[in-house]
């Protein structure tokens, strides 16, 4: 089969979120199986700099009646075939501004996607298999295959849309389409695309929900609460009518890049098959070098609490703020890795942070640090993750792979990924965490209580080995996806 993926970021070269690490993981493991996978993601000019690229073709992509140039550039990566499309465009779209927030953000990504269908029109001229969008990002392909290409939408055999986050819909002006062109007025006013609350607007999200064949979301928990509301964020109409083609399928992690065995960011490994005795040997010493690096002072038998995380409303930032406050008066140690925090937060923020600054037994940054993050991961002996809701989520599956034992909300993907234990429905070896459900700090504070008593009690093996044993690899959910494909 041929898979063509488009989005917004993709891991190892444009990453913000999860999004990337899917988009990077899932067309890895797709392309593992045999099939041929394209990704085409935007050439953000700062990418110019950091790597080679072999110019593919040059192409052209109409905005309005201006028609401007463009080249598509091929990198191979683990046999993914990933093409970066440069789009010179006056308002100098992808100029090196942060990847989302700035004042093109909707305009960019049309016009991204617009230039994804010409450039595919032009170089698989009789189509493919699969064209997979991934969130608002990408979501106007539907629309533009109903319009502009819509012969080319009979050359392709099967159109998926899959929604990392449904709060992110993708809501827009009619005119910053009616600019972009390529989509007839019978499309833009169809009740498909009007957004629930404001005629006006275009929902860019419910637009791929109507449109695309398949729909999937990240997690089946997730699957069920997005069809009503809060969940739904308005689109519960949409959702029901197209109940039968939505799928949850849950998201993996690359094994390969979130290995504590040869992980080149961080500075001691395990092997899985160690006995826990030597894995907490091995965390131990991350910590220290943690804790050198950060000139902390964190003394043997101090758990390491942590989140890492974007600092928006989703992630349950009061929740956050309130158990720095109490591993800290428990004597424990916290590292709060956060970025992109939401505008009503920053002051609460910036506070706790001066509130801590010299404090030996805790950091606090506000900046997007890969390496970091793997070293905290390596490092920490609990990671909080008290959302509001959670799509899917992949930082309980990565800290469980360095043996960091999550502390979660049940909501969504945490629910699939996190067993408590104590849940006597589960079976023993697949208890890997703490789990609460209201969303309320007592449950919270009640919790991390229970992962302090466990810390000190010293029978750690359990929890220990099923976290790390637990099987968050692709295989399962990649078949599930070409299932999908070829149903
Ligand atoms: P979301 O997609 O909602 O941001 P996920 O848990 O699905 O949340 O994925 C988050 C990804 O982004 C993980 O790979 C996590 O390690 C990474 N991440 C989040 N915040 C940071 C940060 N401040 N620095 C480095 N990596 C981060």
């Amino acid at each position: 089969m041929h898979i063509v993926h488009i989005s917004s970021e993709y891991s190892s070269l444009c990453k913000v979120g999860g999004l990337a690490d899917v988009v990077f993981s899932l067309s890895k493991s797709q392309a593992a199986l045999g099939h041929k996978v394209t990704v085409i993601i935007p050439l953000y000019r700062p990418l110019l700099d950091s790597v080679t690229y072999h110019p593919l073709i040059h192409f052209e992509v109409q905005e309005n009646t201006s028609i401007y140039n463009a080249t598509a550039f091929k990198i191979l990566q683990n046999n993914v075939e990933v093409i970066l499309l440069d789009l010179p465009h006056p308002k100098q779209y992808f100029s090196g501004r942060p990847i989302y927030g700035d004042e093109h953000e909707y305009a960019k990504f049309m016009y991204f996607t617009k230039a994804c269908l010409s450039f595919l029109h032009i170089e698989h001229p009789s189509g493919f298999d699969v064209l997979h969008a991934h969130d608002w990002m990408t979501s106007l392909v539907f629309p533009l295959l109903q319009g502009e290409f819509h012969t080319y939408d009979e050359k392709i055999k099967k159109t998926v849309l899959t929604i990392h986050n449904l709060l992110y819909q993708g809501r827009i002006s009619k005119q910053i389409l009616e600019h972009l062109g390529g989509i007839p007025s019978s499309v833009l006013n169809h009740p498909f695309v009007s957004d629930p609350w404001d005629p006006q607007l275009v929902n860019l999200l419910k637009s791929g929900i109507e449109y695309a064949d398949c729909v999937t979301v990240v997690s089946p928990s997730y699957a069920k609460e997005i069809l009503s509301p809060p969940a739904s964020f308005g689109l519960e109409e949409s959702l029901g009518r197209n109940k039968d083609k939505i799928r949850g399928i849950l998201n993996g992690i690359d094994l390969d890049e979130w290995n504590f065995e040869k992980d080149p960011l961080i500075p001691f490994h395990i092997s899985y098959k160690d006995p826990t005795s030597k894995i907490e040997e091995i965390k131990q010493r991350c910590k220290e070098s943690l804790a050198k690096t950060f000139s902390l002072h964190i003394p043997p038998s101090t758990p390491l609490f942590c989140v890492v995380t974007r600092l928006t409303e989703q992630k349950g930032l009061d929740l956050i703020l309130k158990s720095l406050d109490y591993v800290v008066d428990q004597g424990g140690a916290f590292i709060l890795l956060g970025s992109m925090i939401d505008e009503g937060w920053k002051g609460a923020f910036q506070q706790i942070k001066e509130k801590y600054i010299y404090h030996p037994k805790v950091f606090i940054s506000y900046e997007f640090n890969e390496p970091l993050s793997h070293l905290t991961f390596a490092s920490s002996d609990f990671i909080i993750i008290p959302s509001q809701f959670e799509p899917c989520g992949l930082t309980q599956m990565i800290a469980c792979r360095y043996g960091t034992i999550p502390i979660v909300r049940k909501t969504g993907g945490l629910q699939d990924t996190v067993h408590d234990i104590n849940d006597e429905s589960i079976p023993k070896h697949q208890r890997n965490g703490f789990t609460f459900f209201p969303y309320d700090w007592a449950e919270l504070q009640k919790n991390i209580q229970r992962a302090l008593d466990y810390y000190h009690d010293g029978s750690r093996d359990l929890l220990l080995k099923n976290a790390l044993d637990s099987d968050f690899s692709w295989n399962e959910s990649t078949k599930e996806y070409i299932q999908l494909y070829q149903a």
